[in-house]
This record gives C-alpha cells, sequence and structure tokens, in this order.
C-alpha cells in the first residue's frame, strides 16, 4: 500500500470516528489517541531509513560470507577528517565519506585528499539543515544536486549513492530521490559517537553487535572518533574483518 492510500484510510477513519464521538458513541479520547499514536508512527518510519518504509536502501550485505564490512564517516570534510585519514593509512584501510557540499566548499583540499587516497564519497546534502524533515521535494533535490555538483568541481566526481541526513525519508525525500536517481546507503550499526561521549562505551557498542556485512556509522567530526577507529581497526583485524568501501560491499557503482 503506498502512502497516499494509507493517509487516505487514516483519514477516512478520522471523520467516521468524529461522526460517532459528535453523538457520544464513542469518547473523543479514543479519537484523540488515535491522532497521536498515527503520527507517533508517521515520525518514527520517517526518522528510520533501516525501515526501509518509503524506499529500499543499503543498510548492510547478510549474504556476506568473507568478514567484508564498510566503516562510513559522515558530517566532514572538517579538520578533524585528516586525522581520521591518517589512522586509516596506517592500516591500510579504504573507507566510505558521506560529505555535507558546505563543508566541502570549505575545505577543498582535504576533500581532495580523501578521493586521493582512493576512499568513497557519497553525497550527505549540501547544507545537512536541521529542517530537513520539513523542507520539500524541490528544496530537496537542490539539497542533493547542489552537493553533486561541488564534489564534480572539486573532485571530479559524480556521486551515485546518498544517505540522508538524521536517517530521514520521508515522502518529499522519495520524490526528490525519484529524480536524482542516487541509491540510497543507510547503517546497521550505528555508534552513537556523535552523542555519547565515552570512547569505550561507544567502541563496546559497535564491538558488541559486529557481524560481516554490516555498515557501520561515525562521524568524521567528532574528535573521538579518532581513537575509537584505531581501537576498532585493532578488533578488526584480531577477529579477521576486512574494512572495503560500501560500492564494494554491495558490488554498485559509485559515480554516475
Ligand atoms: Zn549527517
Amino acid at each position: 500500500m503506498n502512502f497516499k492510500t494509507l493517509n487516505r484510510i487514516i483519514l477516512s477513519l478520522l471523520l467516521v470516528g468524529a461522526f460517532f464521538s459528535a453523538f457520544n458513541y464513542i469518547s473523543p479520547w479514543l479519537i484523540i489517541g488515535f491522532i497521536i499514536g498515527y503520527l507517533s508512527f508517521i515520525l518514527i518510519i520517517s526518522t528510520n531509513v533501516q525501515l526501509d518504509f518509503f524506499l529500499k536502501a543499503f543498510h548492510n550485505n547478510p549474504f556476506e560470507e568473507d568478514g567484508r564490512i564498510a566503516l562510513t564517516f559522515d558530517d566532514g570534510p572538517v579538520e578533524n577528517t585528516l586525522k581520521i585519514l591518517e589512522v586509516l593509512d596506517k592500516y591500510h584501510v579504504k573507507a566510505s565519506f558521506f560529505c555535507i557540499g558546505k563543508n566541502i566548499e570549505q575545505n577543498p583540499e582535504i576533500f581532495k585528499l580523501i578521493l586521493e587516497k582512493g576512499h568513497f564519497i557519497g553525497n550527505h546534502t549540501w547544507s545537512h539543515t536541521r529542517k530537513m524533515g520539513f523542507i520539500s521535494s524541490e528544496k530537496m533535490v537542490e539539497e542533493i544536486k547542489k552537493c553533486d555538483e561541488i564534489c564534480y568541481r572539486i573532485g571530479g566526481v559524480r556521486p551515485a549513492t546518498f544517505r540522508p541526513p538524521f536517517g530521514i525519508i520521508n515522502p518529499k525525500t522519495k520524490r526528490a530521490l525519484d529524480i536524482t536517481r542516487h541509491k540510497v546507503i543507510g547503517w546497521n550499526v550505528r555508534s552513537y559517537d556523535a552523542i555519547i561521549s565515552s570512547e569505550n562505551m561507544i567502541l563496546r557498542r559497535i564491538i558488541r553487535k559486529i557481524k560481516p556485512g554490516d555498515v557501520i556509522l561515525l562521524h568524521d567530526t567528532n574528535k573521538l572518533t579518532v581513537e575509537i577507529l584505531e581501537q576498532l581497526l585493532l578488533f578488526l583485524r584480531s577477529n579477521n574483518y576486512r574494512p572495503v568501501r560500501v560500492d564494494n560491499l554491495f558490488n554498485i557503482d559509485a559515480y554516475y
């Protein structure tokens, strides 16, 4: 069932409910509860890219047998990205960076370095605005295209993949992606490195959950991530995991 049909059914049920409530057949609280419940449902399906409600995204590769996993870094490039790159170099690991257009404009040399070192680049919108859940599909298309353009202008690549800021995929994002044709890359292991302030806790969260084919979400904007990354790479190495770029893990094209 598509989202429009679902909304029509819900609206019809509400009208019927309001009618019966007006004649005291049912309590108005039942209707209020129903509305709150439905709004909560919308909030959950829109902010969890993992649920694949509006579109199918790549979250992990459950068929992976070879111990390959993907480390992904969101929200750069920033100064701290340089430290992340150093650690990745030290362990000869290739990773994936979902970059914000504005940050590429501010740090073009760091962006070029990510590419020169053979890492993967994906689109993470132009502005990463906190209002992402409320913008129109036209504005969303603009956000995605503007980020693509700067990737091409600075690095000569046009990303074929997109990662939604805050994991938000709603009907407007879906409409925008129908136009831009980007594949969506989600994740299935979230480190909460942007929220939790204890390195040990973040590392334990990742290690406890990890299995072959996983996609781990990290942030190169967070200073703690540098330390966590080194520990994580040591763990992966001693447990025969092999970090690869997301395009390798899913066998898809990185760029157009
Ligand atoms: Zn982000």
